[in-house]
């Protein structure tokens, strides 16, 4: 078995200034208790169970403690992409189903039999891939069937699923738990394209009934999907984005009340004035036209801080927005304060979330950035320690 890379989620606990990493200014920190109102927010506009996906590193949050939360809030289930995050969820002390939601190989099967994970099928041939495995270990699988409605991505095509159900349903060593689909547009409330893939969806699944064999848990629902098509709910949902508080799309409508589970912060390490005309950074791409007063801020695109937020991207210091000026490099960026302005060094400096009333949100920065929140939020790597602040509230009753 190789080595799990649990060491790639570092965690630094909320006041320990024991290690040389805790001292560092630049952090991301969680706030559990947004988190559970999500969960809470969202099972309860839902009305069915909820299968939070933490792939990923939890969108950036930290696997393992985001998953140990939910599963303290008492969510039904996790989802994550690969066997290996699902054997660090197992190594962790996670006891909830987990489903495995990405394309298996052959060979991980007996692996994901092994943690008792959940597996995705999604072709005939995996599918005696995964009974052959089971066979060995004397052990049933556990399988959710993945239909290809739309997306083209893995799973069998909704028009050619009759024989893939009757395979799984006769296998004696795989218990068909679940059967899904993923939704291509789901974040757009306008697109035609999700009715007509739950449509195929429901043609699928009702080869189940024609040949009398029990309904699995119909699950389809991604985030976009949960906050604004009631009807592709069925029997489970899938949110992932909207479970840490942020929207998948600009387009996409609030319907259900989040609150931004993460806040990206760090803290002035230098100030300076800049004469009129003195480029700034790499590049000397930007230059004052009048003298002005810069702050170094200590992180950079080396953190997983997008570099096309260069002379385009804005912080908050002292609960007011100011540019970010030239390239951001990979260990440091710099600010204009402009000609007034005013900070001191160890001032906090907010990349994403509250300061003094004024909120940048992931949201924002990804339209800035030119791409979506997803990737902000999963681009933030390792090096940035995840500090955890509330939590400490009993687990929420299931609805
Ligand atoms: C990532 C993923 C989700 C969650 O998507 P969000 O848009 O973050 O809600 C759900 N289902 C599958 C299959 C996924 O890969």
């Amino acid at each position: 078995m190789n080595p799990l890379p649990s060491a790639n989620y570092p965690l630094v606990a909320a006041g320990d200034r024991a290690d040389a990493v805790s001292q560092r200014p630049t952090r991301a920190r969680i706030d559990l208790d947004a988190l559970s109102h999500n969960l809470r927010a969202l099972r309860t506009h839902a009305g069915v169970p909820v299968m939070a996906v933490v792939k990923a590193n939890a969108y950036g949050h930290g696997l393992v403690p985001v998953a140990l939360h939910l599963q303290a809030q008492g969510v039904d289930q996790l989802g994550v992409a690969f066997l290996e995050e699902g054997v660090a969820l197992r190594r962790a002390g996670v006891h909830l189903p987990i489903l495995v939601m990405g394309g298996i190989f052959g060979p991980q099967a007996a692996e994901l039999i092994a943690h008792d994970l959940e597996i995705t099928v999604s072709s005939l041939d995996k599918l005696r891939q995964v009974e052959a495995a089971a066979e060995a270990l004397g052990r049933k699988a556990t399988i959710h069937l993945k239909i290809d409605t739309g997306m083209e991505r893995i799973g069998v095509h909704s028009y050619h699923a009759g024989p893939f159900i009757e395979a799984a349903v006769a296998s004696h060593w795989c218990t068909v738990k679940g059967v899904y689909s993923h939704l291509a547009c789901a974040d757009d409330p306008s697109s035609p394209m999700t009715a007509q893939q739950l449509e195929r969806f429901l043609e699928a699944c009702a080869h189940f009934e024609r040949i009398g064999a029990p309904m699995p848990v119909r699950h389809l629902a991604n985030s976009g999907a949960v906050l604004h098509f009631p009807h592709t709910h069925l029997d489970m949902v899938r949110p992932g984005i909207a479970i840490y508080g942020v929207l998948p799309d600009p387009a996409s409508r609030a319907t259900v009340d989040l609150r931004p589970v993460m806040s990206l912060v760090s803290q002035v390490v230098y100030f300076k004035v800049v004469p009129a005309g003195h480029p700034v950074s790499y590049g000397a791409t930007w230059a004052p036209k009048t003298d002005t007063r810069v702050v170094t801020v200590p992180m950079g695109y080396g953190d997983g801080f997008p570099r096309s937020l260069s002379s385009c991207g804005e912080v908050l210091v002292r609960g007011q927005r100011h540019p970010i000026v030239g390239r951001i490099c990979m260990d440091q960026f710099m600010v204009d304060l402009g000609p007034q302005g005013t900070a001191y060094n160890e001032d906090e400096v907010v990349l994403i979330g509250l300061q003094d009333g004024q909120h940048i949100r992931c949201e924002d920065v990804a339209q800035t950035a030119g791409t979506i929140p997803y990737e902000i939020l999963v681009g933030l790597n390792t090096r940035i320690p995840r500090e955890y602040v509330g939590g400490a509230a009993g687990a929420v009753a299931a609805d």
